[in-house]
């Protein structure tokens, strides 16, 4: 069908492997570690807001956000909190950087259907030194010709990932579960998105509405790329 997809990159989290649920299990254990000071939803909102004050500042992955709880801890107790408090802190945070690495169901399957007819690429956020620990872990390395470890996913991102692979967008295929980091800039430039659905998405990856667009496919599962191509 998309006969001028060459190149197929691949977002990881939570579309190659379990993500989200791990920083949602580390947030749970914050929001108790604080309930003395606030109730759990609200530790949360506090939490959601000075990530996104300091997304620009320190980007995504697991260190900006130990650094976000423990900017929230001093604020909610109004700098209050004891050091023990910090070290149970930076604890979830080391916990969430030592995770195994849960491949989400038909990924190798896939990548081994994939592999020699397409050039595979994973084009990832996050923080360099873990996402190369995960990567190294999943087993899955041999199958990718290039990793990008992106700041952000913004159309210049694209862009430059673009320029660097001497990729046209028109033969570009993006798969991922975020429609706005994964799909919308892709289809900005021209490419092909296809939005694989993860059951749980980061509040600030959210996105409400129907998308139609004729590069974008829809999927129910990793491997149901394959019936396009
Ligand atoms: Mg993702």
């Amino acid at each position: 069908m998309k006969d001028s997809i060459k190149t197929i990159a691949f977002d990881a989290d939570d579309t190659l492997w379990v993500n989200e649920p791990y920083f949602q299990e580390a947030e749970k254990q914050f929001c108790t570690l604080l309930e003395n000071y606030l109730p759990q939803h609200s530790v949360s909102q506090e939490l959601f807001k000075t990530e996104m004050k300091n997304l620009h500042l320190y980007g995504y992955g697991v260190k900006g956000f130990v650094l976000c709880m423990v900017e929230t801890a001093s604020r909610i107790s109004n700098r209050t909190a004891s050091l023990e408090l910090i070290d149970k802190i930076i604890a979830i945070g080391q916990e969430l950087l030592q995770k195994p690495i849960e491949l989400l169901q038909g990924v190798p399957e896939t990548l081994e259907q994939l592999k020699g007819r397409f050039r595979l690429i994973v084009a990832t956020k996050g923080d360099l030194l873990d996402q190369g620990r995960k990567l190294r872990n999943s087993g899955l390395e041999s199958y990718f010709h290039h990793i990008e470890i992106m700041s952000d996913k913004k159309v210049s991102d694209y862009q430059k990932l673009l320029k660097h692979l001497e990729c046209k967008p028109e033969n570009f295929l993006m798969l991922g579960n975020s429609i706005k980091s994964d799909i919308l800039p892709v289809l900005e430039l021209g490419g092909y998105g296809g939005h694989i659905p993860y059951h749980v998405t980061w509040t600030h990856e959210q996105h409400e509405y129907n998308l139609k667009h004729d590069n974008f496919m829809e999927l129910k599962s990793i491997d149901s790329i394959l019936n396009y191509l």
